[in-house]
């Protein structure tokens, strides 16, 4: 099959190569007076900042990482707890950042995440603060995490099939995920937000048992297009499930309309989902994040903070503005924003995947944070 990948909405034209591949020469960004902020030269501005915690894992999604894992970051080039919370309170204080999502990498993998929690939770402005994780160790933790400040969070499950979930992760854990769901919802940290990437032949025949078994638990399910940041580079334009397949393979099942309340430039469109027939009672609403057949990057509001502390602008683009050797230099907090509003003033306009020029960045998902 192929599919025409559509064009992002930007505020300017875009020159030719200006991508997250390749970038044309800077216009003069503004001083900090007029532009305190997060803001690139398209006129976005970013307040909602992902932060990597670590980039190990204890999953092999096939989509993410390769069979034996990646070289991992040494422990002493990671950022400590200290300088974690430093550069997000920066960016709160500072910057404008309003969201701050945690990631990696498996962010529960860090035994100091309550910590780093609790004293984000802290910061003035009170940022919302989220977790993205595969929930493996989520039960033991899930109280600790909301009861030190943790907003919401974001649980990956790809498949509700225990065979099926171990050709996907490579790792036999079903089981310790859905206890880690339950453990979140009897934790308070609702609506939990599933996020689910499907793979042709692999899962994307259970598109609608997940949203069947999301909508029964009250959970809100997202799909997320898989996107070519693999360790293995097995994504193909040609063949990766699309938006349009997503809702095709639901409406086997339900009646999708759009959602009323307006996107506010969230990735995912957000649909109203009610069963057919037998399962009439299942009523709620589905996001589908299709970040390559529906792009997005023109809303885009999110600057992101690798584990080793370098500001990445962009998912797809490879340029990372190192903050750790400055910090741990002597840095003042004025340099660091300094170099932090720089770094997001050369943000791409776009990934670029529907370029023929179009390059795989060189760090995987779970190298960058996703
Ligand atoms: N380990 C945690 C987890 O899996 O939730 C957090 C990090 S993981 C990189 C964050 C999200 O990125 C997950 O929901 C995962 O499914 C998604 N992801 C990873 N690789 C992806 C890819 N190539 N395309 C689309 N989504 C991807
Ligand atoms: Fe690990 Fe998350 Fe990547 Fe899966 S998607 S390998 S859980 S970082
Ligand atoms: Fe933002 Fe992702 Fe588009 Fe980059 S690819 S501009 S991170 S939406």
């Amino acid at each position: 099959m192929t599919v025409s990948l559509g064009l992002p909405t930007i505020p300017r034209r875009l020159a030719a190569g200006e991508t997250a591949a390749a970038s044309a020469a800077l216009p003069p960004r503004p001083g900090p007076d007029s532009a305190p902020g997060l803001l690139d030269r398209f006129g976005r501005t970013a307040t909602d900042l992902r932060v990597s915690l670590t980039d190990r894992c204890n999953l092999r999604c096939t989509y993410c990482m390769p069979a034996d894992g990646l070289p991992w970051l040494p422990k002493d080039q990671a950022l400590s707890a200290d300088e974690i919370v430093r550069l997000v309170s920066i960016g709160v204080r500072d910057l404008g950042v309003r969201q701050v999502r945690f990631t990696g990498g498996e962010p529960l993998l860090r035994a100091d995440l309550v910590d780093i929690v609790r004293r984000v939770a802290a910061l003035e402005p009170r940022p919302d603060i989220s977790l993205t994780t595969n929930a493996i160790g989520l039960a033991q933790r899930a109280r600790a995490l909301a009861d030190a400040g943790l907003d919401r969070i974001n649980v990956s499950l790809d498949s509700l099939h225990a065979e099926t979930f171990e050709t996907l992760t490579r790792r036999p854990f079903l089981d310790k995920v859905l206890a880690g769901v339950d453990a979140a919802a009897a934790a308070g940290l609702t609506p939990i937000k599933i996020n689910a990437v499907l793979l042709p032949g692999v899962n994307d025949h259970e598109a609608a048992d997940l949203l069947a078994w999301s909508l029964d638990r009250g959970h809100e399910l997202r799909f997320i297009e898989q996107m070519p940041l693999d360790a293995d580079r097995t994504w193909h334009r040609a063949s990766f499930v699309t938006a349009d397949d997503i809702r095709g393979r639901l409406a086997e099942r339900f009646v999708l309309s759009p959602h009323a309340a307006p996107r506010d430039g969230a990735p995912a469109e957000r649909f109203d989902a009610v069963g057919l027939g037998a399962e009439s009672h299942l009523v709620g609403t589905v996001g589908i994040i299709a970040s390559v057949s529906e792009p997005f990057c023109g809303d885009c509001r999110r600057t992101r903070l690798t584990a080793e502390g370098g500001v990445r602008s962009c998912l797809f683009g490879d340029a990372e503005t190192g903050l750790r050797d400055p910090l741990r230099a002597g840095a003042s907090d004025a340099e660091l924003a300094d170099l932090w509003r720089g770094a997001m003033w050369a943000k791409p306009a776009s990934h670029g995947i529907d370029r023929d020029d179009f390059v795989q960045p060189v760090r995987t998902m779970s190298a960058i944070g996703g």
